[in-house]
């Protein structure tokens, strides 16, 4: 792994910065696009929204609160009642004309002198201050507010859930003398709340003033309270101080998306209205745009990146193939020969084994070049090269050492052997004919060559050892050529 980092180091560094640099975009790009989705959903549609809700509930829920005010400061209402409840039928068919009028699901009267409870079809029942149905009378009678809305439900309706907005009526001392109003049924608003939410695709309830969720889509479930619903918990005091108007811009996290709220006071029914918007699903776009960038910004850099792997591999081969080898015949070069001698000598010190250099010199080859031209020349050399890698071991190793001359090492050899092998080799090229191999010249030609061998010694040096051969080749030449000497 190293030595790849070693090798490879700049193409390492590259593609890490490459990632680097790609993930930074995209992850950069996907943030600043969900900040600005946030922001626009926070600070514009919320608010829009709720406005919009707003306008619309008016018409819907704030109605039924000025019917019920108008009721509570009918002086027929009152004065029928001052004047001690005498005709039931005017009341009734009063009550009778004010549902229909309205499309309510019930209207009712209910006295405080004659705990009389008066709907459109009559007296339906006498209140009592011990029954829990009743309790809301004595709520409202204490009051301090002009009215409540409350969601009960309605006995005069077969026990359906129902809205009531429940008015204190007044004499004219301003003494309470009943509690006047109109009910909805629940799902009725339920229905309308659904509405909305299909409509302006936000989640939409109302909580009162503890936080109760007063009014809710079918979804919802009512009388639950924020501050123990878990995430809207965390944000639901800030909900519930604000008594003013102006919306309130809030969000709560649940899971990685955070949900955006937009809360505002409504004191005609003294709700709060919410306005709700979980962001994962305006995030998931967002979020397929950001897998499809990494997917096809990841596969373009893993293309080019086994692309430029390749072909720096193949440049690095081919490099280190042409400085460490020789283009005429293919053996290694003096440089590379050293490193390989140095690895060997080390190699025969630790395991003991005797090791042998051979020097191999062309004779006479200054003569072959100027008769025959130097194409031959360069035959000759080549097929010495090979003549001389096909007589030895496939461990002894071939170098063409200079022009004409080339240094064999044959390792695990004593002395006695590689004289002897190069012997072998010597009388193999001398009895070559050279011109069997190539076209240039058509005559036989024979070609002689001069050896010297050495072994190396302990602890020798590699110019030592070199020395000593080139020793024993300059007596073979000195002694006739076409001859293998060596060095004691
Ligand atoms: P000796 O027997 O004393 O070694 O005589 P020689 O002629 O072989 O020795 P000398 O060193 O005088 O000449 C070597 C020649 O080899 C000289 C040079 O032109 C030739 N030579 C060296 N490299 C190449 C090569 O790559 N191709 C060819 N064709 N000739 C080369
Ligand atoms: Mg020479
Ligand atoms: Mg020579």
């Amino acid at each position: 792994m190293q030595k790849l980092f070693k090798k490879y180091g700049l193409l390492v560094w590259l593609s890490l910065i490459l990632i680097a640099g790609f993930v930074f975009t995209a992850v950069a790009a996907y943030v600043v696009s969900r900040d600005t989705i946030q922001q626009s959903f926070s600070e514009q549609t919320l608010p829009l929204t709720g406005d919009n809700i707003y306008s619309e509930i008016q018409k819907d829920i704030l109605r039924p609160v000025f019917v019920a005010s108008q009721m509570a400061h009918d002086t027929f209402v009152r004065d029928w009642m001052i004047n001690g409840e005498e005709d039931k039928d005017q009341i009734v068919k009063y009550l009778k004309e004010i549902k229909s009028k309205n499309n309510a699901i019930s209207s009712f009267l209910v006295s405080n002198q004659t705990q009389n409870y008066y709907h459109a079809d009559g007296v339906l029942k006498s209140i009592k201050e011990t029954e829990a149905r009743d309790q809301w009378f004595y709520r409202v009678k204490n009051l301090k507010a002009a009215y409540e809305t409350n969601v009960d439900i309605d006995m005069a309706n077969r026990d359906t859930m129902t809205i009531f907005v429940n008015y204190r009526v007044l004499d004219y001392n301003g003494q309470f003398i009943g509690a006047t109003g109109i009910g909805l049924t629940l799902d009725t608003m339920k229905h309308l709340i659904d509405n909305y939410q299909t409509r302006f695709h936000r989640n939409i309830y109302f909580v009162d003033t503890k936080g109760n969720i007063a009014l809710a889509g079918t979804s919802k479930k009512i009388r639950n309270n924020i501050n123990e619903i878990p995430g809207i918990s965390s944000i639901a005091p800030q909900i519930l101080a604000n008594r003013k108007s102006e919306s309130v811009h809030l969000e709560y996290k649940t899971d990685t998306e955070p949900t955006l709220v937009n809360s505002r006071f409504i004191p005609e029914l003294g709700w709060h209205l919410l306005v709700e918007q979980d962001l994962s699903s305006d995030m998931k776009p967002l979020q397929n745009v950001f897998a499809i960038n990494l997917g096809i910004g990841g596969g373009v850099m893993l293309v080019v990146l086994i692309i430029l792997c390749f072909s720096v591999h193949r440049y690095q081969t081919r490099l280190e193939k042409s400085a460490s080898t020789d283009t005429l015949t293919g053996l290694l070069n003096r440089q590379a020969f050293d490193f390989v001698f140095q690895q060997a000598l080390l190699d025969g010190e630790r395991s003991r084994q005797p090791m042998c250099v051979v020097l191999l010199d062309i004779d006479f080859f200054k003569k072959v070049n100027d008769k025959l031209g130097h194409l031959v020349g360069d035959h000759v050399l080549k097929e010495i090269a090979m003549i001389s890698k096909r007589s030895l071991r496939e461990s002894d190793i071939i170098c063409r050492w200079g022009g004409e001359e080339f240094l064999i090492l044959l390792k695990n050899c004593t002395l006695e052997k590689a004289t002897a092998i190069a012997e072998n080799l010597r009388n193999t090229i001398a009895n070559n004919d050279f011109s069997r191999t190539t076209d240039l010249t058509k005559t036989r030609l024979a070609i002689t060559v001069s050896m010297g061998v050495a072994q190396c010694k302990d602890k020798e040096t590699e110019d030592s050892v070199f020395e000593r051969a080139d020793l024993a080749l300059y007596q073979a030449k000195a002694n006739g050529r076409n001859s293998v000497y060596f060095s004691e």
